[in-house]
């Protein structure tokens, strides 16, 4: 069952007209700007605009306050269709409000860029004052619109940035203003009492402040540094999809970081992916090199090593493989869009008969990682192809089997999803998984993709029942997504604080004094010594000649879920004193009573 589509629903025409509501105000106060465009967004909207002078962040409450009394006017917002000439007529005429011979180079370049036989719109916001005077404010648009801008009453501006315009470093740069809109005064002070407490979670802050990770410039942009707390936490989480996977019967596999250019030739990649590939190297014979941006072409390679029968599929090949990509500078943010990055990726190779039922198993894996990892609120969206590009590659023939098979399986799942254009892998169809994190943001996470194409690109059979060869076809999928991004997103889920089982270091031990050390010791290895949930306790023991209070609130700000504390009192009675992260001092009890107390791993 598709589910509404924010494109498609009230919230987003209000953010469109607040984005207009914005450029009016804009236009009044600073007579000369240029306005480009301005679309709603996923939280708000922004208008990208090209100021004279450049605008100052204190700008932004004049227009904020301009914006609320146009708000209260009770403007129609009215849509005019028009013809071609008429448009640029209109655009070039400055008689009419917003528009004009001095302010006309983007409108005209978007009008421009309108394809034949498609509508033209204009929206108009007018009032007539007591005077009986018509006032306006005309931006060509493709709408739609709210009625009247007085239904925009609840709003704030952000923040404002540079954008190239048409996002293109070449061109001009334009001041992108950025705000929000909602339909309540509730909903929208829910919204920025959220970005406050998103700011305290960021994963950037935390992960300095926990020592998961770092950046160095010496080391270069969006290239991260796992530390040892980071790289524990990697370990921790790809030990777990390890196992599942062993469960599952997929097999694993290694590949190299670089390739020959004929394997990313044959894939296709060359052409559909070349923007977001580092810069090719050669070796003494003249031959080209590429760092890998993806890990299929590898794992098919390995398929192709032999010949298959239909008895040997499904064959599921697994790598946590580290891939580069040459993401912008501008665009790289912390580990959540890095050049660098490992994704759980996974080639499953079947046959038509066995792809639903694989499909299924995979969606069945991800939803079996998402509840262990604690995130339980996600909705699904089918990326299909846009109809009107030609970035993709297969017939349609393929594509439709491929998008049949995963509104399939999604029935057969009874899972609810939403048809998204354009969003598909250029050669094939996918399943996402949009994960609502604990303060209400969406992302983007886990992917699933069936694939006709690559298979035929690469000419790969297997023999079938009939002792024909046949075609197999591939799933690609990746549960987390990557481990950065997981990574990233448990971070700022937790506000740093990982559940018991994923926490990278579990149990701090807190000798008071140096002659508790020994004692402390001792327990640290009779922990390490105790598997929970598969693995060995992680432990750590604080020996520094520091106070037990400043021991205790480092543990603290570390987020580790639990301290043992080893005074006099605990050698004598053969305790520890026991501090909880959530519940403070739990008091004096055995080594075993307090191994009870751990969480059930299954319970996380
Ligand atoms: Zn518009
Ligand atoms: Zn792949």
């Amino acid at each position: 069952m598709p589910a509404e589509r924010y494109e498609e629903s009230y919230l987003y025409r209000l953010r469109h007209s607040a984005a207009h509501l914005m450029a009016q105000a804009v236009q009044e106060l600073f007579p000369k700007v240029q306005l480009s465009i301005g679309p709603p967004v996923e939280n708000g909207f922004y208008y990208d605009i090209d100021f004279p002078q450049p605008l100052r962040e204190e700008d932004l409450a004049r227009i904020e306050k301009r914006m609320k009394e146009l708000s209260k006017l009770d403007q129609r917002i009215v849509r005019t269709e028009v013809s071609r000439e008429e448009a640029k007529a209109m655009i070039l005429d400055p008689a009419i409000p917003g528009n004009g011979p001095d302010v006309a180079e983007f409108k005209l370049q978007l009008l421009d860029a309108i394809p034949e036989g498609e509508a033209i719109s204009f929206y108009d916001q007018q009032r007539t004052d007591r005077e009986g005077t018509l006032h306006r404010f005309v931006d060509l648009c493709r709408g739609p619109h709210v009625e009247s801008t007085k239904e925009i009453k609840h709003f704030k501006l952000m923040s404002i940035a540079g954008a190239y315009w048409r996002g293109d470093v070449r061109n001009k740069q334009l001041t992108r203003i950025y705000g929000t809109a909602f339909e309540t005064a509730d909903e929208l002070e829910n919204y920025l009492h959220m970005l406050e407490e998103a700011k305290k979670r960021d994963h950037r802050l935390l992960g300095r402040e926990l020592g998961l990770f770092m950046f160095s410039p010496r080391v270069g942009t969006g290239l991260p540094l796992w530390l040892p707390k980071g790289a524990m936490l990697r370990h921790v989480m790809t030990d777990f999809l390890q196992q599942e996977q062993l469960k599952r019967g997929y097999l694993p596999v290694v590949t190299p970081a670089i390739a020959n250019i004929k394997l990313y030739e044959k894939s296709g990649h060359i052409i559909n992916y070349r923007d977001k590939m580092f810069p090719f190297m050669e070796d003494e014979e003249r031959e080209t090199y590429i760092l890998k941006p993806m890990n299929c072409p590898f794992h098919i390679e390995i398929y192709a090593s032999h010949m298959r029968s239909y008895r040997d599929l499904p064959i599921r090949y697994a790598e946590f493989g580290t891939v580069h990509r040459y993401e912008q500078s501008g665009e790289v943010t912390g580990i959540l869009r890095a050049r660098g990055f490992t994704q759980d990726d996974a080639h499953l190779f079947v046959t038509p008969d066995q792809l639903i039922e694989e499909f299924v198993g995979v969606v069945d894996l991800m939803q079996a990682v998402l509840k262990k990892l604690g995130l339980t609120q996600y909705r699904v969206r089918v990326g299909v192809k846009d109809p009107h590009s030609d970035k993709y590659v297969g017939d349609d023939e393929n594509w439709e089997a491929a998008t049949a098979a995963i509104k399939n399986a999604c029935d057969k799942l009874g899972l609810e999803y939403e048809l998204s254009e354009g969003d598909a892998a250029f050669y094939g169809p996918k399943l996402d998984l949009i994960i609502k994190d604990a303060l209400g943001r969406e992302w983007q996470m886990g992917t699933v993709q069936v694939d006709y194409n690559l298979p035929e690109r690469f000419d790969l059979e297997y023999i079938g029942e009939d002792s024909k060869p046949h075609r197999p076809i591939m799933i690609h999928r990746a549960p987390f997504g990557s481990l950065e991004r997981m990574i990233g997103l448990l971070t700022e889920q937790y506000a740093g604080a990982f559940p018991f089982w994923l926490s990278p270091n579990q149990i701090a031990i807190l000798p008071i004094a140096d002659r508790h050390i020994e004692k402390a010791q001792e327990v640290a290895e009779c922990l390490r010594g105790t598997i929970y949930d598969t693995r060995p306790l992680r432990v750590s023991v604080d020996e520094r000649r520091e106070t037990l209070g400043k021991k205790i609130r480092e543990a603290q700000l570390q987020k580790t879920p639990f301290m043992l504390i080893i005074g006099d009192k605990d050698l004598e009675d053969g305790t520890l004193g026991v501090r909880s992260r959530e519940e403070g001092d739990l008091g004096a009890m055995t080594l075993s009573d307090f191994l009870g107390k751990l969480p059930h791993p299954s319970a996380s």
